[in-house]
């Protein structure tokens, strides 16, 4: 037995999102229907559809940012309770067994955790995402958003504000380090908004001028847009930590030039192509590349108390479901301030092409 619940659904990699139904399983001993609220638009959400990361299986329903309320859950479920209000992010799965999912690093998972979307669920089924009414998770993945947290604001905390606290947490961001953020889109704001709650000297590199304002309202202490090529340059070994939230390919040499003694660059933005590094940029310095996905379950619960505790929302455009098209487009252009959010009680209303 399962139920269909309305849905916005891909039918193929390049055509519009339309409206449909996921089929929802029944509720088992470990697992929690929740009747979903808002779901947040992540550039993920898109790469994947378009099949920039690989082929997927249509039709798909995208979603991985999901805020709602618990709606049933099973006879094994001992944290949550009908009524609650609780979030799901991009897992809703891992072996539970291996050492990384011992040390809740199911991030990590040696077998691979189960995203949200697109991935093959313990049922031998297609996961199916958060653009859609309703969701049935196993507990062990669903969070408990704190009272302080803002319902239709939490659904981007649940990718863009995990992806950002932890590689922050992970290579030191506090006090007397120099955080420069690369890209201000989705992952970039929440990276400026926690970094600057950690304690750090926050600097944003953005393509042009246009979000500078924003970002030393968010605490930023300056804002260079790359788009003039000298900028780079005028900024070599500035920095100890750098999150590069960007999409699309980018000059990692440029921007590794601009770290400091033992700095990093952390990356987190995906685009489909292969990143290249000049060694040397490396040896200079004892500079360090590298790359973060999402976070723990514990570490998830962990940035829910700390943006409870910092007053810390994203900026959010919500949106009804029959946008849902226009604002994909606006995402591919950098034209979002900072993340759409679905608001999920107008799914199943229709959507424009
Ligand atoms: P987004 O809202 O579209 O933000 C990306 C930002 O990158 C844009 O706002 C823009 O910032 C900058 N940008 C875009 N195209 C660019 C280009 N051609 N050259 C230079 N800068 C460009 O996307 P998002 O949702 O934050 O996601 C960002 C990336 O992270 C995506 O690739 C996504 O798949 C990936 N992601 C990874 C993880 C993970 O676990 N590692 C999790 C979530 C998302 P400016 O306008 O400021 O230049
Ligand atoms: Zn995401
Ligand atoms: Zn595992």
């Amino acid at each position: 037995m399962s139920t269909d619940v309305a849905a916005i659904v891909a039918r193929t990699p390049d055509g519009p999102l339309e409206s449909g139904t996921v089929t929802r399983r029944d509720v088992g001993p470990r697992d929690v229907r929740i009747d979903i609220a808002w779901a947040g638009i992540c550039h993920s959400d898109i790469h994947t559809v378009r099949g920039d990361w690989g082929q997927q299986s249509y039709p798909l329903t995208v979603g991985h940012e999901i805020a709602g309320v618990v709606a049933e859950v099973g006879s094994d479920v001992a944290g949550l309770a009908v009524g609650d209000r609780v979030g799901v992010g991009c897992m809703v799965g891992s072996c539970r067994a291996c050492d990384n999912c011992l040390a809740g690093r199911e991030n990590y998972c040696d077998e691979g955790f189960v995203d949200t979307y697109g991935a093959v669920d313990r049922d031998g089924t297609i996961t199916q995402g958060g653009y859609s009414s309703s969701v049935v998770v196993d507990e062990h993945f669903v969070l408990a958003l704190p009272e302080a947290i803002a319902f239709d604001t939490a659904a981007p905390l649940l990718c863009a504000g995990i992806t950002t606290y932890s590689p922050l947490k992970r290579w030191g961001a506090g006090p007397g380090t120099r955080v420069a953020v690369v890209g201000m889109g989705g992952l970039g704001h929440m990276a400026v908004k926690l970094a600057v709650a950690m304690g750090a000297e926050v600097t944003v590199l953005s393509r042009t001028s246009a979000k500078r304002a924003d970002a030393l309202e968010l605490g930023a202490a300056a804002h260079h847009a790359t788009s003039d090529p000298a900028v780079l340059g005028g900024l070599s070994r500035s920095f100890d930590l750098i999150i590069n939230t960007v999409s699309a390919p980018l000059d990692v040499d440029a921007y590794l030039e601009t770290l400091a003694f033992g700095g990093v660059m952390a990356n987190v933005g995906a685009p489909p192509e292969p990143a290249k590094v000049s060694l040397f940029r490396l040896f200079t310095n004892q500079r360090s590349f590298t790359g973060s996905t999402i976070g723990g379950i514990p570490e998830t619960q962990e940035m829910l108390e700390f943006c409870a505790e910092h007053g810390i929302a994203p900026g959010v455009e919500v949106i009804d479901a029959s946008q849902v098209n226009d604002a994909w487009e606006r995402v591919l252009k950098g034209d979002v301030r900072y993340r759409f959010v679905i608001d999920a009680a107008t799914i199943g209303q229709g959507v424009e092409s």
